[in-house]
């Protein structure tokens, strides 16, 4: 279980001031000139050393994905763009650290565009959210009011934030859909490469970084990487916010160490699953693009909640959103629903992916009923394997996952349901035989 003094998101549920002052007293803008005085490498070497890997679904090193930022200039700017656009289904995290502690994020911002030689930053937060945009614009207004970011500012290193609203796609999540669309044009994921670093917004070197990414950098070089690294187990380190929804007493979003068993996330923090542990049907570990994981000794009983412990599951930690389902859910029909979002939200420049989508939510809404042959379910996995890693971006790998996850778990129930149906449609047969054979 996390110490509260290992606590990076202190005012997570809004109790506290959410402005300059209250940020300040949680310790936010603390020695940040001195921060920024290390130079651009140490900084680097720093975020690299504690291990962190990106919390917005893909888990890519953020040290890593810094150094590729170009060492020299070559005039061009540099711009560092954070991805706010959260609309993973069943998430909600990076929500509440703006509503709450935009300060982290804005502090974030500003030691990470240092290291990356970035004078502008942009902000691309989700159309929905329209009182997180507010409250981010009321504290980046304190800042530049305050002259910590801005020109002249007293850290030493000129810094302009720009808050762009989106239109509510999900698909401007995906790295260079979202620059496109701040371009102005249409939110199209790009083909890579050239990779953002090298040509992202406007043609500049750009990295695109999550909210919970940038917020949690100021914490890591105030204390340092060995606390951060310390959190966890290798490769899984520091702290998470979990966002945890669906058949639990209490959904909640928290902070927790990396790795926590799922069994005690959900036991401790949101009031247990519906009906106890037992209950259990399933959980999808990291938003709705991920393969779900039955309940089960092997399996939901010892999962680990970090990268490594959602992969050997053949999962993945996505967004840390954690939906738990219940003995009574529909399990074939909530896979069918999650087609439904895909098939809405495709940008439909590739074929597998704007065809796929809506073949598999008309496959899987039939199965859901047991209107189906079961030669069927063989094809469909088929159709899986040819979306997915055969598309321009992560979104067709993200729909063709969770329907894989129904598929190697729940075959026999998708059976079951055919030959219920089946049988029920042989019996309605024998009671209403077709006229003729009435007649004879
Ligand atoms: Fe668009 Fe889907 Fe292709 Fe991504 S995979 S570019 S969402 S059609």
């Amino acid at each position: 279980m996390l110490a509260d003094k290992d606590r990076i998101f202190k005012n997570l549920y809004g109790q506290h001031d959410w402005g300059l002052e209250g940020a300040r007293q949680r310790g936010a803008w603390d020695g940040t000139k001195e921060i920024l005085a290390r130079g651009r490498d140490a900084i680097i070497n720093e975020v690299k050393a504690s291990g962190q890997r990106g919390r917005g679904g893909a888990g890519f090193a953020t040290g890593l994905k810094w150094s590729f930022m170009p060492k020299q200039s070559d005039d061009r700017p540099h711009y560092l763009v954070i991805n706010a656009d959260e609309s993973e289904p069943g998430t909600c995290k990076d929500r509440e650290a703006m509503r709450h502690d935009p300060h982290l994020l804005i502090e974030g911002c500003l030691i990470a565009g240092c290291a990356m030689a970035v004078n502008t930053c942009y902000i691309y937060i989700r159309g929905e959210f329209i009182r997180e945009r507010e409250r981010l614009e009321a504290a980046i207004q304190q800042a530049y009011d305050a002259k910590l970011i801005g020109k002249n500012n007293i850290h030493g290193w000129d810094f302009d934030i720009i808050l762009h609203h989106g239109a509510g796609a999900y698909i401007c999540g995906e790295e260079t859909a979202l620059l496109e669309s701040l371009e102005g044009k249409k939110g199209l994921p790009r083909l890579k490469p050239p990779f953002p670093a090298n040509m992202g917004l406007y043609g500049r070197p750009t990295t695109v970084n999550n909210v919970e990414t940038i917020a949690q950098v100021p914490d890591i070089m105030r204390r340092g990487a060995a606390w951060f690294a310390g959190i966890g187990r290798a490769n899984n380190t520091g702290t998470k916010l979990y966002c945890i929804s669906g058949h639990v007493e209490r959904p909640c979003n928290v902070e927790e160490t990396m790795g926590i068993p799922l069994r005690e996330l959900i036991e401790r923090h949101a009031g247990g699953v519906r009906g106890g542990w037992n209950n259990l049907m399933a959980v999808i570990p990291g938003g709705s693009s991920m393969p779900l994981i039955p309940a089960g000794p092997d399996q939901t009983d010892t999962l680990l909640m970090d990268f490594d412990g959602c992969r050997e599951k053949k999962s993945a930690l996505g967004t840390a959103a954690v939906i738990v389902m219940d003995k009574s859910t529909d399990i074939v029909r909530a896979m069918a629903r999650i087609s439904y979002f895909y098939k809405h939200e495709t940008c439909g420049q590739c074929t597998p992916c704007r065809e796929g989508m809506g073949w598999m939510w008309r496959v899987l809404t039939r199965m859901a009923e047991g209107r189906a042959h079961k030669n069927e379910i063989d094809t469909l996995w088929d159709v899986t394997t040819q979306i997915e890693g055969h598309t321009i971006c992560a979104f067709g790998d993200g729909a063709a996952w969770p329907v894989q996850g129904l598929l190697r778990h729940f075959r026999p129930e998708i059976e079951r349901r055919i030959d219920q149906y089946t049988a029920n449609a042989d019996k309605a047969g024998a009671l209403n035989p077709p006229v003729a054979q009435a007649a004879e």
